[in-house]
């Protein structure tokens, strides 16, 4: 994840701190040394020490869970206002997503309810700042997991509401409808925060936000299972030389249509060289051969591989076409185009 910071591993599996997690303990810790704010004294930045260890907690058993059902977790990564388990699948079975979503609530509500009865027994005899930690660290668990119960993506609840869904329509129509239900729960929250606690705006943005990510990455990768490069690029592809001028090949794109073209000669991929390459390209340099101005750190892909791989692939270096290579020849091209219309393809199908 973007901005986290690895601080362990348990289980193997990698433990992340979001920066905005650290930002938020720094600024709890340096207000309670400096008695910045009345009331916020080390008891309390102790008490938040100790909820981050409960969110850890929270995260491990939905991991251990998970791995019990052997689904990989690739990383936990903490947030302020909880914990995400990064799995590497999703669970097949609806039934097992919904345990595993419901095993990190479960935790912080087990651990309220078994230190309740002992805080009830002890109150008294404890010091005020060991009791204040004790019921509050309470408190703090129970909020937790009714926060985390939430039915709204990223909580655990909109994992749970999924799960409850997918077991009654497909996969792809249970994210929809748990997204859509998740981003209503947002817009509510965030009109009570207006009136009641603008904290509350916060907190719904974020599961706004987070609503709708989960359900694009859900459905994206759900709807291209199973397509590979060979199923949808272009087989015949119309290749420039590295001697064509400039003009010559932006005729060939407006003929052609293409935004983009690989630069070949004698059975080589030299380069590619695309529409927005030539766009930027001053008028007098125009009779110029492409090969001044063409990309030669080529990244390529293969005709077998997964078309969800190469999108994450052309979106994390901002490329919009690959060249497909079989055996170091040239055999295809695939673009962002030849994806997103086998996305709608797929959608529509879906949809039926
Ligand atoms: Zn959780």
């Amino acid at each position: 994840m973007k901005y986290s910071l690895k601080i362990f591993s348990i289980f193997g599996i990698p433990v992340e701190l979001h920066i905005s997690f650290l930002l938020l303990m720094l600024v709890i810790y340096l207000v309670a040394l400096f008695n910045l704010i009345p009331g916020v004294d080390l008891v309390v930045a102790v008490l938040i020490t100790l909820l981050f260890i409960t969110v850890v907690l929270h995260e491990l058993t939905h991991s251990y869970v998970a791995k019990r059902y052997g689904v990989e977790i690739e990383r936990i990564v903490l947030l302020p206002i909880g914990g995400v388990s990064a799995m590497k699948e999703l669970p097949r079975d609806p039934r097992q997503e919904l345990r595993i979503a419901l095993a990190g609530p479960l935790t912080n509500l087990v651990i309220a309810a078994v230190l309740y009865p002992l805080f009830l027994l002890l109150g008294n005899t404890l010091s005020p700042s060991l009791s204040f930690l004790l019921y509050n660290f309470i408190l703090l668990n129970l909020l937790l997991g009714a926060f985390n119960l939430l039915p709204a993506f990223p909580m655990d609840g909109g994992r749970v509401l999924r799960a409850y869904l997918a077991e009654r329509m497909n996969f792809i129509r249970a994210t929809e409808m748990a997204a859509s239900i998740g981003k209503q729960l947002a817009i509510v929250m965030a009109i009570i925060g207006i009136f009641f606690n603008p904290f509350l705006i916060f907190i719904a943005i974020f599961v706004y936000l987070g609503a709708d990510q989960e359900s694009k990455m859900v459905l994206i990768n759900t709807l291209l299972e199973g397509i590979n490069v060979r199923d949808i690029m272009t087989g015949e592809v119309k290749t420039v030389k590295p001697s064509d001028t400039v003009d010559m090949v932006m005729k060939t794109m407006f003929q052609h249509k293409h935004m983009g073209y690989p630069v070949y000669q004698n059975g080589d991929l030299l380069g590619i060289i695309t529409f927005h390459d030539l766009s930027r390209i001053p008028e007098e340099e125009r009779g110029q051969p492409v090969e001044n101005y063409m990309t030669r750190e080529l990244l390529v892909t293969r005709p077998e591989e997964d078309v969800a791989t190469i999108l994450e692939k052309m979106n994390s270096h901002n490329v919009g076409r690959l060249p497909v290579m079989e055996e170091e020849k040239l055999v295809g091209i695939i673009s962002k185009t030849d994806i997103m219309k086998a996305l709608e393809m797929r959608k529509k199908l879906a949809d039926k």
